[in-house]
């Protein structure tokens, strides 16, 4: 009857039916409007190049990922929905413990923003993670503590940060550490050798005669006669030692739990192996020497300052005594 009455029910509805119409024309606009806020989400979430997530702490699952997970760690989202062992599996194993920790920290601080360590994304590269967390604050209610979570990939900005962090402490010409850092390393090494009581021995190196090898085979050669000098360092010294350029053609070495005496064979060794360096240039061949001062911590040193002058007046010694040799101080 409905069916053949159409108009007649469109103009005089009777009231409840007219309610139930306007009750399923309001439901379906707020679909519409649903759907369409979920389209205007999903859309936003696709296009944030971070990955934000949420996770129930108690039962240990991983309740919603964004779409930038499977870009970022290449690995598909269903896995880690399925199992919240697939993020254990993808931390590069030495950051493991620290990002678990820092996400049980969440609970305590109720944020915890400087989230970093590395992941071994699915084609095998290492990527940095930023990965920010917070407990949802409207996680409480129902008594569930849900965490949400932001992962961004900073990986050119770490790189960034080291090329940076290379720059500022090493010396352009002969890549060994430059002045300020080396001597920032020195005090350290100078700070726990006092703590614990253990030796440690300094050593200052000066070209001899440098100005000579510039004048007579110009300025150019000088730079890679420094540099040789700087790589014959570098491979004499052993695994922790410091070692660096402090001026023009000035270089000092730190040797951390090493007295005098074993330091003085490093020393010899150097003195050895810088005068086995041979240069040539045009037809003419030539090598070169170095005076170097050494001196060793005492229970009087108050500062590496000390350390530093000894060693400093033991070289100048060396150049009076006729250079090319080591004087302890
Ligand atoms: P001594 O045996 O007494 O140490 O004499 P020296 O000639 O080595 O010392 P001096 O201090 O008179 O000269 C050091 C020279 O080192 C002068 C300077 O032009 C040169 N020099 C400093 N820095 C550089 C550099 O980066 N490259 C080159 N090629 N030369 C440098
Ligand atoms: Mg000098
Ligand atoms: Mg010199």
């Amino acid at each position: 009857m409905v069916k053949n009455k159409p108009t007649t029910l469109a103009c005089n509805p009777p009231p409840e039916a007219a309610q139930t119409l306007l009750a399923l024309m309001h439901a379906q606009g707020e679909v519409a409007r649903l759907s369409e806020r979920e389209q205007l989400f999903s859309s936003l979430l696709d296009s944030v190049n971070a990955v934000l997530w949420a996770f129930d702490w108690e039962s240990r699952q991983v309740l919603y990922v964004s779409p930038a997970y499977e870009r970022i760690f290449g690995r598909p989202a269903g896995l880690l929905l399925a199992d919240f062992n697939e993020w254990r599996d993808s931390i590069y194993p030495d950051d493991l413990d620290y990002a678990e920790r820092s996400l049980a920290e969440v609970l305590v601080k109720g944020a915890v923003e400087d989230r970093e360590y590395r992941i071994i994304a699915a084609d095998g590269q290492v990527r940095w993670i930023s990965d920010k967390c917070f407990i949802n604050q409207q996680s409480d209610p129902d008594q569930r503590v849900i965490i949400v979570g932001m992962a961004e990939d900073i990986t050119e900005k770490k790189q960034l940060e080291g090329e940076l962090q290379r720059l500022a402490t090493t010396d352009v010409l002969t890549q060994s550490s430059n002045r300020r850092h080396f001597f920032e390393c020195a005090q350290h090494a100078f700070e726990t050798a006092r703590l614990q009581q253990t030796p440690l021995a300094f050593l200052l190196l000066d070209i001899d005669d440098f100005k000579q090898i510039n004048d007579t085979y110009g300025h150019q050669e000088g730079d890679y006669v420094l540099q040789r000098i700087a790589d014959t360092g570098k491979a004499v010294l052993r695994r922790g030692d410091q070692f660096g350029r402090i001026g023009g053609e000035e270089f000092a070495a730190v040797f951390p739990g090493c007295t005098p005496e074993i330091a003085q064979q490093i020393a010899e060794r150097l003195q050895r192996e810088i005068q086995r360096l041979s240069f040539s240039h045009e037809d003419k061949v030539f090598g070169v020497t170095v005076s170097q001062g050494l001196t060793g911590i005492t229970e009087d040193d108050e500062s590496l300052d000390s350390l530093f002058a000894r060693a400093d007046a033991a070289m100048y010694q060396a150049k009076r005594q006729g250079k090319n040799q080591i004087v302890r101080g």
